[in-house]
């Protein structure tokens, strides 16, 4: 298996580089985001329990979305490899996935991390919200409140998987194409 975490605030383009990613490696995505959009719309307890916090813009609780993972991970046992989305988004998710990879027998290759400006972002997020229905980027203010929860908890996924030299990263600025080739080279380079 050959599994990768794209990495970067919301607004980096994660999605929209996981769509192409996917295709041309034959990845499974997981993105907890969707995974947690589609517990929502189900209306289950979860979904309604990960709602309150999505709304604000803070993370919802470590072991709802390491028990989505979880489960995610045992229902595709014959898969080329992993594209995580929006996770891990803090340092005990990061633990936890390496813990249920092991016991898979693979681990994480690459850590691929979009960097793009602040204000760039929020006007990505303001965009979107005009088209996606998504609730969380219809507001500034919750866009402001994932920024900062990004800051304080993400970005030390990014440090934890430094002390394995597993972080590579790219401009998420610029043509999707070009970023998309970026990527793709330095995957290549880890697959071969
Ligand atoms: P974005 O990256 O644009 O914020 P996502 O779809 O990845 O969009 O996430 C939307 C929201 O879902 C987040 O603001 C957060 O509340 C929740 N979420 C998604 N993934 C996680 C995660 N791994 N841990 C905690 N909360 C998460």
């Amino acid at each position: 298996m050959f599994n990768i975490i794209l990495f970067g605030p919301p607004g980096s383009g994660k999605g929209t580089q996981s769509e192409e990613l996917i295709t041309k490696y034959h990845l499974k995505h997981l993105s907890t985001g969707d995974l947690l959009r589609s517990e929502i719309n189900s209306k289950t307890p979860l979904g309604l329990e990960a709602k309150n916090f999505m709304d604000k813009g803070q993370l919802v609780p470590d072991e709802v979305v390491i028990g989505m993972i979880s489960s995610a991970l045992d229902e595709n046992p014959d898969v080329a490899g992993f594209l995580f989305d929006g996770f891990p988004r803090t340092a005990a998710q990061s633990k936890a996935l390496d813990k249920l990879l092991e016991l898979k027998n693979t681990a994480i290759h690459v850590v691929l991390a979009l960097e793009v400006g602040e204000e760039e972002l929020v006007k990505r997020l303001l965009n979107r919200g005009l088209k996606s229905g998504r609730s969380d980027d219809a507001n500034e203010m919750v866009i402001r409140e994932r920024i900062k929860e990004y800051e304080n908890k993400t970005k030390l996924v990014a440090d934890y998987y430094q002390q394995f030299n597993k972080v590579v990263t790219v401009k998420g600025e610029g043509t999707i194409e070009e970023i998309l080739s970026n990527l793709c080279s330095e995957i290549e380079k880890r697959m071969s």
